[in-house]
């Protein structure tokens, strides 16, 4: 029996929390294989490992040195290790190993913050075995190039490559418990690249695909996921179990306790996933499922994400002009820019995108660019928007879901710029002013969560 056991950097911020980590891996037998990533915040105000390693790798990218964010990095490793009473040396390869990336080449910038990015996360699993040697259990650190984690050659946003499946299918072989370093593997050049942010979720997938994982324990700060977020909504709802579609759907619109690029993998080995809390392990938390047949409400979850905006065009007759939406969409990808959602009319699209693709000078390229070739009678682009999930499986079987959604938001005053279901029917979208964004969740919660509203599939 073998468990992937993965570790939040908020398991790992103090000494404490990595007693407590290093209590629950050796608490089962089944927990061989742990992924960890680097020390998170100790408190609101401080700073993680990761971001502190990003400035230093800045810092120098601007012809400075980075070396106190780098010590301010290192210091952080070195409280672990003395608040845990292990020999001072134990440091001395962490501090040298972090120097040496700061100081390394930086021909490529894209590369050079990967190589200091991923030095939380493998800075930490050496930590980490050590820690648990100092116990007198057998557990060794493992690099992700030795065990063939192989990923894609784009540095910040990389993905795991088909053939590293096969690859680290050994590890299950391997004696004692492995600590494993999160967020980064090699591309195929040898260089160190990273998933995006937050991705040690993703790296712990991988392994409890490759392996067959019994289960994929993902421990975290909350006991559980919610079916909004606690910041906007009080006290909501945990969810016991989700399948792997719900998940994907409400991740990807915000609930960020489990990353989104994060699924596929274990969807892929029906791997089952397990939400658990590091401080409180006895909290039945969530289980991820490929299906939930107990559960009788349509709606499992509400999320929101917000810095969305939405580039609309309309043009008589669109619906008879051949290759319209593939010409849009083309510009767009001529421009290195990724879509979200493209609801239709018979002679409007939209394309909806997150800010971040489209900044102000890209905005002004693909407009005009959208003018000369596409020749519609309106374009236009609107920012400051949220899109609202409406999350369920149940939502197939059950009728007039839009219509008590759609009410709940009239009621609340809400209106409503954009609406779309994908034909899974799994969520149902639905694009707002971002100034609406909580009082839509909170109209959409009670609607659904409060009393007795939230009725049964048929
Ligand atoms: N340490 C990385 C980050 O802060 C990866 C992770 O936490 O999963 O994004």
């Amino acid at each position: 029996m073998l468990k992937v056991s993965k570790f939040g950097g908020s398991s790992l911020a103090t000494a404490d929390q990595v007693r407590q980590v290093c209590d629950i891996i050796t608490a089962d037998p089944a927990r061989r294989l742990i992924v960890v990533s680097a020390p998170g915040k100790r408190h609101s105000q401080d700073i993680k490992v990761t971001d502190l390693l990003i400035a230093a790798a800045s810092e120098r990218l601007m012809g400075k040195i980075g070396a106190s964010e780098c010590a301010e990095a290192i210091e952080r490793y070195r409280n672990i290790a003395t608040e845990l009473e292990l020999p001072a040396e134990v440091v001395e390869p962490i501090a040298r190993d972090l120097t040496e990336r700061l100081e390394g080449s930086t021909d490529d910038a894209d590369f050079y913050i990967d190589t200091m990015k991923a030095g939380g996360e493998d800075n930490c699993a050496r930590l980490i075995a050590q820690v648990l040697q100092a116990r007198g259990v057998e557990a060794h650190y493992v690099n992700p190039k030795d065990a063939g984690l192989l990923l894609s050659d784009e540095p910040g946003n990389a993905q795991v490559l088909p053939e590293a499946y096969n690859r680290l299918r050994n590890l299950s072989e391997r004696p004692g418990i492995t600590i494993f370093p999160g967020f980064f593997g090699y591309s195929k050049e040898g260089h160190i690249v990273t998933f995006s942010r937050g991705g040690s979720d993703i790296t712990g997938a991988i392994l409890a695909s490759a392996v067959r994982a019994e289960v994929y324990e993902n421990f975290t700060d909350v006991d559980s996921v919610f079916a909004a977020n606690p910041s906007i909504v009080s006290d909501p709802t945990p969810i016991s179990e989700l399948t792997y579609r719900e998940m994907r759907e409400l991740s990807y619109a915000g609930f960020s306790v489990f990353h989104d690029e994060a699924l596929e993998p274990v969807y892929r080995a029906m791997v089952p996933v397990h939400i658990r809390n590091t401080n409180n392990p006895k909290a039945a938390g969530t289980l991820i499922v490929p299906h939930c047949n107990s559960r009788k409400t349509p709606v499992v979850g509400i999320a929101a994400m917000s810095n969305v905006c939405c580039v609309y065009l309309s043009k008589y007759l669109m619906n008879r002009q051949i290759g319209f939406g593939r010409r849009l969409l083309q510009i767009l990808e001529g421009e290195n820019i990724s879509f979200e959602h493209v609801p239709s009319g018979i002679d409007n699209m939209s394309v909806i995108l997150r800010e971040e693709n489209l900044p102000v000078e890209k905005e002004k390229r693909v407009v005009e660019k959208i003018r000369q070739t596409l020749a519609p009678e309106d374009v236009s682009v609107e920012r400051d928007l949220s899109l609202i999930m409406v999350v369920g499986e149940g939502m197939q079987h059950t009728v007039g879901v839009a219509s008590r959604a759609t009410g709940a938001l009239a009621s609340s005053n809400v209106n409503i710029e954009i609406i779309n279901q994908g034909s899974n029917e799994v969520s149902m979208m639905f694009g707002v002013k971002s100034t609406d964004m909580d009082t839509a969740v909170r109209a959409l919660y009670k609607e659904f969560f409060n009393g007795s509203s939230n009725s049964t599939t048929e």
